[in-house]
Order: structure tokens, then sequence, then C-alpha cells
């Protein structure tokens, strides 16, 4: 074991959404710091995909199993990159709404309040949409909440097939909005080239590690703080010791980390006298549909539209619902190269069909329900071994928007003759884990408290979507960044 002698103000593990972002915020105030990265640098994800057979490789797997409630291995759609998640995502950068932070009643239940508002939110949501440059146009959406400012840069515009739907289904009596989406000179933003990056080339006191996988965090002997972060770094072990520990592995991780890490004073895992480490884990329903483009098209789009009619319900059906967005070209969207049977549907449907031909000819919807937080949705270890015991819920939600989402086609796409393709995510599909440790002022009903400190030690804090009481249904990842920036405000006042 080598034990590192340096002695940082903070060590932060994970570079995605909310590590990079902290990471950042933290050295540019001058801040003595050590990010760990289980990954290495990556390519920015290219829009090129039309040429690339994502639907064969899974390229955007982690390279290890996880296993199901079964029992059964597979292999997560997770990205173990300097980056994170956000150097494969879609770019998507979405508030939640005003009232996703309060107690909403859905059809199977209740999505539980969050013990911060919106407002509390509001100013972090304007700083993360500058940070990651948001283009985006308020305004058209019913559901969205009030902005101290505008987005800080115009909409990217539709290409016309877009802009033509967008139109007929204006006409239709529905409210499309522009998907306010993150670009910067080299495409979309991501925590990597906006967050530790240009904290590095700043010259700012910061070390990034990578292919430093974190294994466990080793507490003093009263287990109140965090002493020491072990990592493996090809193949050697390493202590790393700081004043305070952030943990950014994405939700699924960072459970895990804290459960492997139990010991004497902590035996059901770190961070775990509530016993809710790893429980409540959402991860939104997804559903991908198709519809046949009214011309082809070049497959290589961003998105640019959402509709959030059904968000809170309609006339038919009192409760939420969820949320819908086009996919921009349908190969640029990874999620999809997880929906295979709606392919092997789309070859029976098109003629000729083949991969360039169906991002050609086609435009894809991606459908999200909330989810509600269930304790035995949870994150659990075996050794090496990570279980997911995830249950999706609400589904009956999500079936009534895919309904209508389905009325809504087939009243404005008589091209297709009202066949749409579509299919559901399979349990590797955790591009939106949240809620595995979730924050509250009550320590015995959440792991963090609301400055997402752990109730348990002193010096420990998670920053990434394990925090989210509740998963709403618009995408998670402005949230994550938002809330990193406020609690990098917190640790600069508490290191001052
Ligand atoms: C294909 C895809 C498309 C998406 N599109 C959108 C979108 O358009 N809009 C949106 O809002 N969200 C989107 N998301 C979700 C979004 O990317 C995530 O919500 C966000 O990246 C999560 O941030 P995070 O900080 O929680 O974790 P991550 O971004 O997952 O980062 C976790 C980091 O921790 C590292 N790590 C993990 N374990 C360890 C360890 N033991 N030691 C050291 N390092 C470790 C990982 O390598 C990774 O770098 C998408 C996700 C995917 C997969």
């Amino acid at each position: 074991m080598i034990i590192d002698d340096r002695f940082y103000d903070v060590i932060i593990v994970g570079t995605g959404a909310g590590g990079g972002t902290i990471a950042r915020k933290l050295a540019e105030a001058g801040k003595k710091i050590l990010v760990l990265e289980r990954g290495e640098f990556t390519e920015k994800e290219s829009s090129e995909l039309i040429e690339v057979e994502v639907f064969k490789k899974e390229d955007y797997h982690a390279p290890e199993q996880w296993y199901d409630r079964e029992g059964e291995p597979f292999s997560p759609q997770t990205s173990y990159c300097v980056g994170g998640n956000t150097k494969i995502y879609s770019g998507a950068l979405l508030r939640l709404r005003e009232q996703d932070f309060e107690r909403v009643p859905h059809q199977e239940g209740i999505s539980p309040e969050w013990g911060l508002k919106y407002q509390d939110f509001e100013p972090y949501y304007s700083k993360a949409e500058k940070l990651y440059r948001a283009h985006g146009k308020a305004g058209d959406d019913p559901t969205e909440p009030p902005r101290s400012e505008d987005y800080p840069l115009s909409p990217v515009e539709r290409i016309p097939q877009i802009q033509e739907i967008s139109d007929r289904i204006s006409q239709y009596g529905l409210h499309p909005a522009y998907l306010p989406i993150g670009i910067g000179d080299e495409g979309r933003t991501d925590a990597e080239d906006t967050g530790v990056s240009p904290a590095i080339r700043a010259g700012h006191d910061i070390t990034l590690k990578t292919s430093a996988k974190v294994v466990a965090l080793h507490t003093n002997p009263s287990g109140r703080e965090v002493k020491a972060v072990e990592a493996q770094i090809k193949g050697q072990s390493y202590l790393f010791i700081g004043h305070i520990v952030v943990l950014a592995c994405g939700a699924i991780n960072s459970a895990a980390l804290l459960l492997r890490s139990a010991n004497e004073k902590h035996p059901q895992g770190l961070a775990n006298s509530s016993d809710l480490v790893g429980r409540n884990l959402m991860k939104h329903l997804m559903t991908v549909i198709l519809q046949k483009s009214p011309q082809p098209n070049s497959g290589l789009f961003q998105p640019t539209l959402y509709i959030n009619d059904f968000y809170w319900g309609d006339a038919d059906f009192s409760y939420p619902m969820g949320h819908i967005q086009d996919s921009g070209g349908i190969l640029q969207d990874v999620i999809f190269s997880e929906s295979p049977p709606i392919l092997s549907v789309a070859a029976k449907l098109m003629p000729g069909f083949s991969l360039k031909q169906l991002a050609k000819r086609s435009l894809g919807w991606w459908l999200q329900t909330e989810d509600l937080p269930d304790p035995n949705n949870r994150v659990t270890v075996k050794g090496e071994k990570l279980y997911l015991n995830y249950t999706p819920n609400n589904l009956e939600a999500h079936d009534r928007l895919l309904y209508r989402w389905q009325e809504v086609l087939k009243a404005t796409d008589k091209q297709s003759r009202g066949i749409h393709p579509y299919g559901s995510s399979p349990i590797s599909v955790v591009a939106h884990q949240c809620g595995t440790c979730c924050f509250g002022s009550n320590p015995k009903s959440s792991v963090l408290d609301l400055n997402c400190r752990t109730h348990d030690l002193d010096n420990l804090y998670v920053v990434d979507g394990s925090f989210f009481p509740s998963s709403a249904a618009v995408s998670p990842v402005l949230t994550i960044i938002a809330n990193a920036l406020r609690v990098g405000d917190l640790l600069i006042e508490r290191l001052s």
C-alpha cells in the first residue's frame, strides 16, 4: 500500500456531472483538490454516429457486469471516463418543474416532497445553464418554472422536418417547446471540457488521477470521519488523505462504495444508519418510439423539441404522465442502442431497412415517466458483485403517456399510416439513475442532510444523482450540476 503524503482540502471521487462540476468550482476557489477517476480521457462522442454500429457493439457499456434480482448478469449502460456519463449524454439541460419539489400524488403512489424548494435551486440553475452553455427559449411550455434570467444562448435551430412537426403539434392544440441543450465550440458541453479540464489548464491546485478506482473509504476510530480514501491505480493500492471527501461516482456506484466500506462502526455500510443507502433507486420509465420522417434527413441533428402537455396528466387521467422529447438524429442517441426490439419491428415495416436508411427515414421520440421511490428497489453488493433489484412502478402513467402520444402522432402524421414501432428500456439502461442516498433533514428517513453531507460522517458528502428524493420526469443532469454548484459554495464557506 502506498500512502500519498500530500494532504488535500477536498478529495473528489468521479468526474461526471456532479464531480467534474464541483472540482472546477472548488479549484477556482483556491482549494487543494485531488480528483480520483476510475476511467481515462476519451474523445468527445462524435455526432457522426451514422457510421457506427452502436446497436450491435454496446459501445456505451461499462466493461463489467452487474446482476439483476434473479442473479442474471447484464452489462450496464454507464460510462467510466473523465466526464462520466456526460461524455455520451444527449445534452438536454432541463430544470425540474416547481411542483416537482412538492409532494405529488401519482396514480401508483406519492412522489415525496423535497427538503429544499425550486427557489433554493433557481440561482444555481441559472449558473449551471451559463456554465454548460444552455441554448433554449423560455415561454412556450406552460409547465416551465419561473426564471430569474433568460437562457444564456438562443435555441438551436430545428431542421425543417422537426419544425413542420412542431407546427402540426401546435395546430393540434399542444405546446411544443424548444428543448434546452448545452452546446459549446466543440459540440455538447460535458463535465470534462466544462469541469475538470479547464481547472487543470488554468493552473489551479488540482491533481487528477485517472484509472484510479476507489475501492473503500476508511474512517477514524470513532467512525465520525473518513480518514483515508483507498484506490487501486494500475494494480497498486494507494491511500489518500484529505480534510473533506466528496463522492460523485453516480447514484449506483456511490451507494455500492458506501456499502462496500462497512466497518465495525458502520456494520451496514458507511453513512447507513438509516438503512437507506442503495434503496429507492429510480431511473425513469423510458420508451422510444419511431416516426417515419416526412422527408429524408441527414440523421445528424440535435434534439430540439419537447412536449410537456401531459406532464401533470390530462382530462382523462388526473395523475402525472411524463415528458416527451425528440431524440435528434436517431443514431445520435445512444439510448436507442438499448432498444433492439424496436429495430426488428422497424426492419419489418420499413422496406430496404438498414441502419443508415433507418436514420435517414425516421424521427425518434423519447417518452419519460417518473418512477416512484420504493425501498425495495435497491443496490446491494456481495463482495465484488453489484446487484440491482429494480421493479418498475407507475406503469399505468407511462402506458397512458404512450397511448396519448400515439394518438397525437396518428392525428398529426398521416405518412406513417398509424404505424409507430416502439420499445421500452431494459434494466441495463441506468442513464437516469438517482435516489440511492436521498437528502433530507431527518437522519432516519434520509442518508444526506440538506447540504448533501452524510448524517453519519462529518466530512463526507455526495454530489451525484444519489441525492434526489424523487426522480421527476424531466432529465436529471442540470439538477445534478446545479446542486454541485450549490454544495461547492457550502464547502468553500466551510473550508474558509
Ligand atoms: C446515453 C445517455 C444519454 C443521456 N442524456 C441525458 C440528457 O440529455 N439530459 C440529462 O439531463 N441527462 C442525460 N443523461 C443522464 C446524465 O448523463 C446523468 O444524469 C449524469 O451524467 C449523472 O451525473 P453523476 O455525477 O451522477 O454521475 P456520472 O456522470 O455517471 O459520473 C460518475 C463518475 O464516477 C466515476 N466512478 C464511478 N465509480 C468510481 C469509483 N469507484 N472510483 C472512481 N471513479 C468512479 C465514473 O467513471 C464517472 O466518471 C444521459 C445518460 C446517458 C447514459
